[in-house]
Parts: structure tokens; sequence; C-alpha cells
């Protein structure tokens, strides 16, 4: 035993002096614009709670209301006796706002992609991502035995040059070997947009499969809020969309929304959703409740005023002689490098109440440290100036290494 706490103090030692340690903080409010650390109220930048859903009267009021028809707890698997009726209604509802012919719920979008990816693709087949896509694509690319390969950030000659050598594989015997690509619509660190019309169009050339996760852009990009892919008009030629319930929709779960026949798959080999009970039936009405709000007149002028608010932010940096790069999502990342000076700032921006999270490897590359901003409808123009001219100060302080 003492060896092994010994070990884990050693590592955990080797984390701090790389600035790379992590620790918990306890939240003492619900989420949103303000939240309550240790007794201080904080200016909260860092919430992927876009549309300020996730403390809405409307969800509660589902949530509770679910809670009392289905109980806490679901009891069991969805294939055994846990498929209860708000995750159908859900999932007709994600289907219908995403216009995909059916789709399937997750407890979460890691779970999501876990099962997904592994179900569709094994060892003779190929998976090209994206370099920035998220942990749980490449935790699920590396499950599922297949040959990876990772295309430089948002290149499609790099993109191209790799589906080419994909696509002149020998075929085996039995079957032709797949190629999946797998990105991003709205990268979840960097906060850009990935090409889609181009990357749909090179997959459709080379014969390759296409899997989208919207986890930044469901809610708050396009109309209605329904994504990039549907935006851009591409939904239809994507074979895999996904996403998560737990960022602008306010709730918590993933999806994947494809043709009836994935979904129809996924249910008989989507490991991480045959093997596991069944989320609590109220999150899944919380969910259904910010689908309506998404797509009404109140989810258009949450989406128009968090719009706002990113553009004000960008000038307001501006005016005080910082720069900060023009929003194309809610995501705006300070890009800092080193990650001890990226954790001093995020500590200067926490003395004056304000939150920012340092972000570090492994989330991103090593010296890649960024402060990521988040902003939401719930801020004001107030809580945006002010933060302005504290990230104008801030940067000018410090040394910027750009990775
Ligand atoms: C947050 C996130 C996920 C995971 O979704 P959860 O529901 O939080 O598990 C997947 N992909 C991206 C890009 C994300 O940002």
């Amino acid at each position: 035993m003492s060896s092994f706490t010994d070990e884990l103090i050693h590592r955990l030692a080797a984390l701090r002096e790389q600035h790379l340690f992590r620790e918990l903080r306890q939240v003492d409010s619900a989420q949103g614009p303000q939240i309550e650390i240790s007794d201080q109220t904080f200016l909260n930048f860092s919430s992927n709670d876009y549309l300020g859903l996730a403390n809405h009267p409307a969800l509660k009021a589902a949530a509770i209301k679910a809670l009392e028809t289905f109980g806490a707890g679901a009891g069991a698997s969805r294939l055994v006796c846990g498929s209860l009726a708000p995750f159908h209604e859900l999932e007709a509802a994600l289907a219908d706002f995403k216009k995909t012919e059916a789709a399937l719920t997750f407890s979460t979008g890691y779970a999501a992609a876990l099962g997904t990816i592994p179900a569709l693709i094994g060892k003779d087949d190929v998976i090209i991502l994206d370099k920035l896509v998220h942990a749980c694509i490449v935790d699920a690319a590396k499950l599922s035995g297949a040959k990876l390969r990772v295309f430089d950030h948002n290149d499609l000659n790099d993109l191209e040059t790799i589906l080419k050598w994909s696509s002149s594989r020998p075929r085996t015997l039995s079957q032709s070997p797949r190629t999946l690509i797998v990105t991003e619509s709205i990268f979840s660190m960097d906060g850009d947009c990935a090409p889609l019309r181009e990357i749909v169009a090179l997959k459709e050339k080379y014969g390759a499969w296409l899997m989208v996760d919207e986890a930044h852009a469901t809610g708050i990009i396009g109309q209605n809020g329904r994504g990039l892919a549907d935006e851009l008009g591409v939904s239809d030629q994507i074979e895999i969309q996904m996403g998560t319930l737990g960022k602008a929709l306010g709730a918590s779960g993933g999806y994947i929304g494809g043709s009836r026949a994935l979904i129809d798959f996924l249910v008989n080999r989507a490991r991480s959703f045959i093997f596991s009970t069944a989320p609590m039936p109220s999150t899944a009405a919380a969910a259904m409740a910010a689908i309506n709000i998404v797509q009404s007149v109140e989810g258009e002028q949450l989406r128009s005023q968090a719009w706002h608010l990113a553009n004000l932010l960008e000038h307001s940096v501006a005016a005080s002689g910082g720069t900060i790069t023009a929003p194309e999502s809610l995501i705006m990342p300070m890009i800092i490098g080193d990650e001890a000076k990226a954790m001093e700032l995020a500590a200067k921006l926490r003395a004056q109440n304000i939150f920012v999270p340092a972000i570090r490897y492994p989330t991103v590359a090593r010296g890649a440290a960024r402060l990521r901003i988040t902003l939401t409808a719930g801020h004001s123009a107030t809580d945006v100036a002010k933060l302005g001219a504290a990230l104008a100060v801030t940067q000018l302080a410090a040394p910027i290494n750009p990775p």
C-alpha cells in the first residue's frame, strides 16, 4: 500500500513541477454568469452554458415534472427496461431539430464518441482526425483499433494527402477497408470553425465516411441553433453527427444523429450505450425543454445577446490596447504559450474576481497554454467591459510566446 501511495505522490510532484497539477474547486452556486467559490463571487467566463439554460426555470420545471412522474433513476440500461418515455421524446425532438432521420442519446458526449466510433470502425480500417479534436474522439479512435492518422488543424491539403494514401490501400477478400474522417464543427479550445463544405467534398471524392462533433455549435450556430453543418447546407452528407446536451443545451448527455440504420446499428453495437444504466429521465426532460427554447424567439434573443457580447469583448480588448481574435464562436481563447505564465495570468484575473481558466496540456499541446474565455447570454455589457480591460492589462504584462 505505502509503495503504491509513494509512487502516486512522486507522480503528482512531477505534475506540480511542470505546472500541470490540477485540482477541483467547489462551486457553491448554480451555474451562471456569476458563481460562488469559497465565499467569494466571481464573474464567470469559463462556462459552456452559453445560453444560460442550465439554471433556466423551464428546464428545472421539466426536470421536476419528469422526476415526479418517472422517478430519480432509470433502473436499468435502455435495452433492458430503462428506455423510459422521456428518452424517446428527446430523441424524436433531437432528430427533428438536427433534421436527421433519427437520433440516439448517451449518458454523455464522451460516451457517445466512445460507443459510436468502435461500433462502426475496426482494426482493418483507417480513422483520420483533425489534430485538435476532443480527447473523447481520440480515445474512441484508439479503442477501435483502427490505424490512426492526424491531419494538421483544418488543413485540407494534408487531409487529402492522407485520403489518397488511405484509398490506395489494398482491399482484402472479405471486405473493403473503411476510412472515417472525424472533426469538430467548432473547436472546443480554439473556438474556430472547420471548413465543413470542403471536408464533405473531399470525403465524397475518396469514398470516406464523415463524423462531425457539434458540441460547441449546437444551440449557438445557424438558424435555430441547429449547428454549423445545417448552416452550411451539408447536414445530409454527414454520415454521423454528434453533440452534447451539456453545453448550450444546459442539461447533460450526448447524442448521435443520422440515418435510421445508423441509430438501429448503434442500439445493437455501441457498447457505452448497451452496457450502461440509462441516464436520469429528468435530465432528458430538461434537455428536451432546452431544445424547445433554442428553436424559439427566446432562443434567438439569447443567441443574439451572446454573439453581441462576443463582438463587444473583441472591441473592448482592442480599446484597452490588447488583441484577441475575432469571434467565430462564443469561445475566445487568448493564447499565452507557457503553462506557468497562463496559470499566473488566470490567478491575476481571479484576484479581480474574474474567473477564466488557464487551459494547459494535456487539454491543449504543451507550450500552447491559454486563457479560454467563454461568453454567455447571461453576461452584461458591463461584465464584458470589465473583462476586456482586465485582459488587456494582463496581456500587455505577459510576454506572448505563441506555440
Ligand atoms: C465537451 C465535449 C465533448 C464531451 O461531451 P460531454 O457531454 O461533456 O461528455 C465532446 N466533444 C467536444 C468537442 C466537447 O467539447
